[in-house]
């Protein structure tokens, strides 16, 4: 393993209840092992979710992360939202941001851009997920569209050390296709090199999402330029998980 650290972030999405938080106690005593100190591990539940993970993932080297947040950094009138503020002071030290769930939710380029700033002056480290749709792919617009999401989505941000990129290709997500290597190498290296250039930052981190599971991961863990997997769908079973985790290195 070299020395770099390998992501692995599981994003529950809208799912799990109270019973369904024991099922990480597997990915705990996996967390424990020597040889995985190079692994980090984040856990995304949802909302009502956050306190009691963080409860349970006291005194391990798992962190936890929410989905989302709203724009505004203080407290207001904003029914059924919590901002990074709130998301902070429970102990998370993740937030996932421009999710193509939340995207297609009305999160503009705009919006998310006010979310990474006031998720960063909260001191948390922002997972800023970006990625073509099917028919900007089709269109052969991939890297307009990633150069926009992140011109747009880092406007006035100044470093991105709290910063970790999800490449995560909106066709891909949910989908069970997964882009082939040379596309990903392709893309993860432009999503790279504009940040190298930007913020002159020689090794800005990339991971990648969608669709990753049990059986595709040993080729996945092939591409050296993807510094870890954001997880939706096969992270909410431990096994599954756990599966993918020891796949990446054995
Ligand atoms: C995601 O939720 O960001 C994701 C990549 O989901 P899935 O792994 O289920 O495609």
């Amino acid at each position: 393993m070299t020395n770099k650290y390998k992501y692995f972030v599981a994003n529950w999405k809208m799912f799990g209840n109270i019973k369904s938080t024991d099922t990480i106690n597997r990915v705990i005593k996996l967390s424990k092992q020597k040889n995985l100190k190079k692994v980090k591990i984040i856990y995304c539940p949802p909302y009502t979710l956050l306190s009691i993970f963080i409860k349970k993932l006291v005194n391990t080297n798992i962190d936890v992360g929410a989905q989302n947040c709203h724009q505004s950094q203080n407290d207001g009138p904003y029914t059924g939202s919590i901002n990074s503020q709130m998301i902070k002071n429970l102990g998370c030290k993740y937030v996932i941001v421009g999710h193509s769930e939340n995207r297609t939710n009305g999160d503009n380029n705009y919006l998310i851009n006010q979310k990474i700033k006031s998720s960063l002056s909260n001191n948390l480290n922002v997972l800023f997920c970006i990625g073509e749709n099917i028919k900007e792919k089709k269109s052969k617009r991939t890297k307009l569209v990633l150069k926009t999401q992140l011109t747009k989505g880092l406007n006035k941000v100044k470093n991105i050390d709290k910063i970790i990129i999800a490449y995560e290709p909106v066709w891909s997500i949910g989908s069970g296709l997964v882009p082939k290597n040379k596309e990903l190498i392709g893309n993860i290296f432009f999503i790279k090199n504009f940040l190298k250039k930007k913020f002159k930052k020689s090794n800005p981190k990339v991971l990648y999402g969608g669709s990753v599971n049990s059986k595709n991961i040993k080729n996945l863990s092939l591409i050296k330029e993807i510094d870890g997997f954001l997880i939706g769908g096969a992270s909410q079973r431990s096994n599954k998980f756990i599966d993918i985790i020891k796949k990446t290195f054995n």
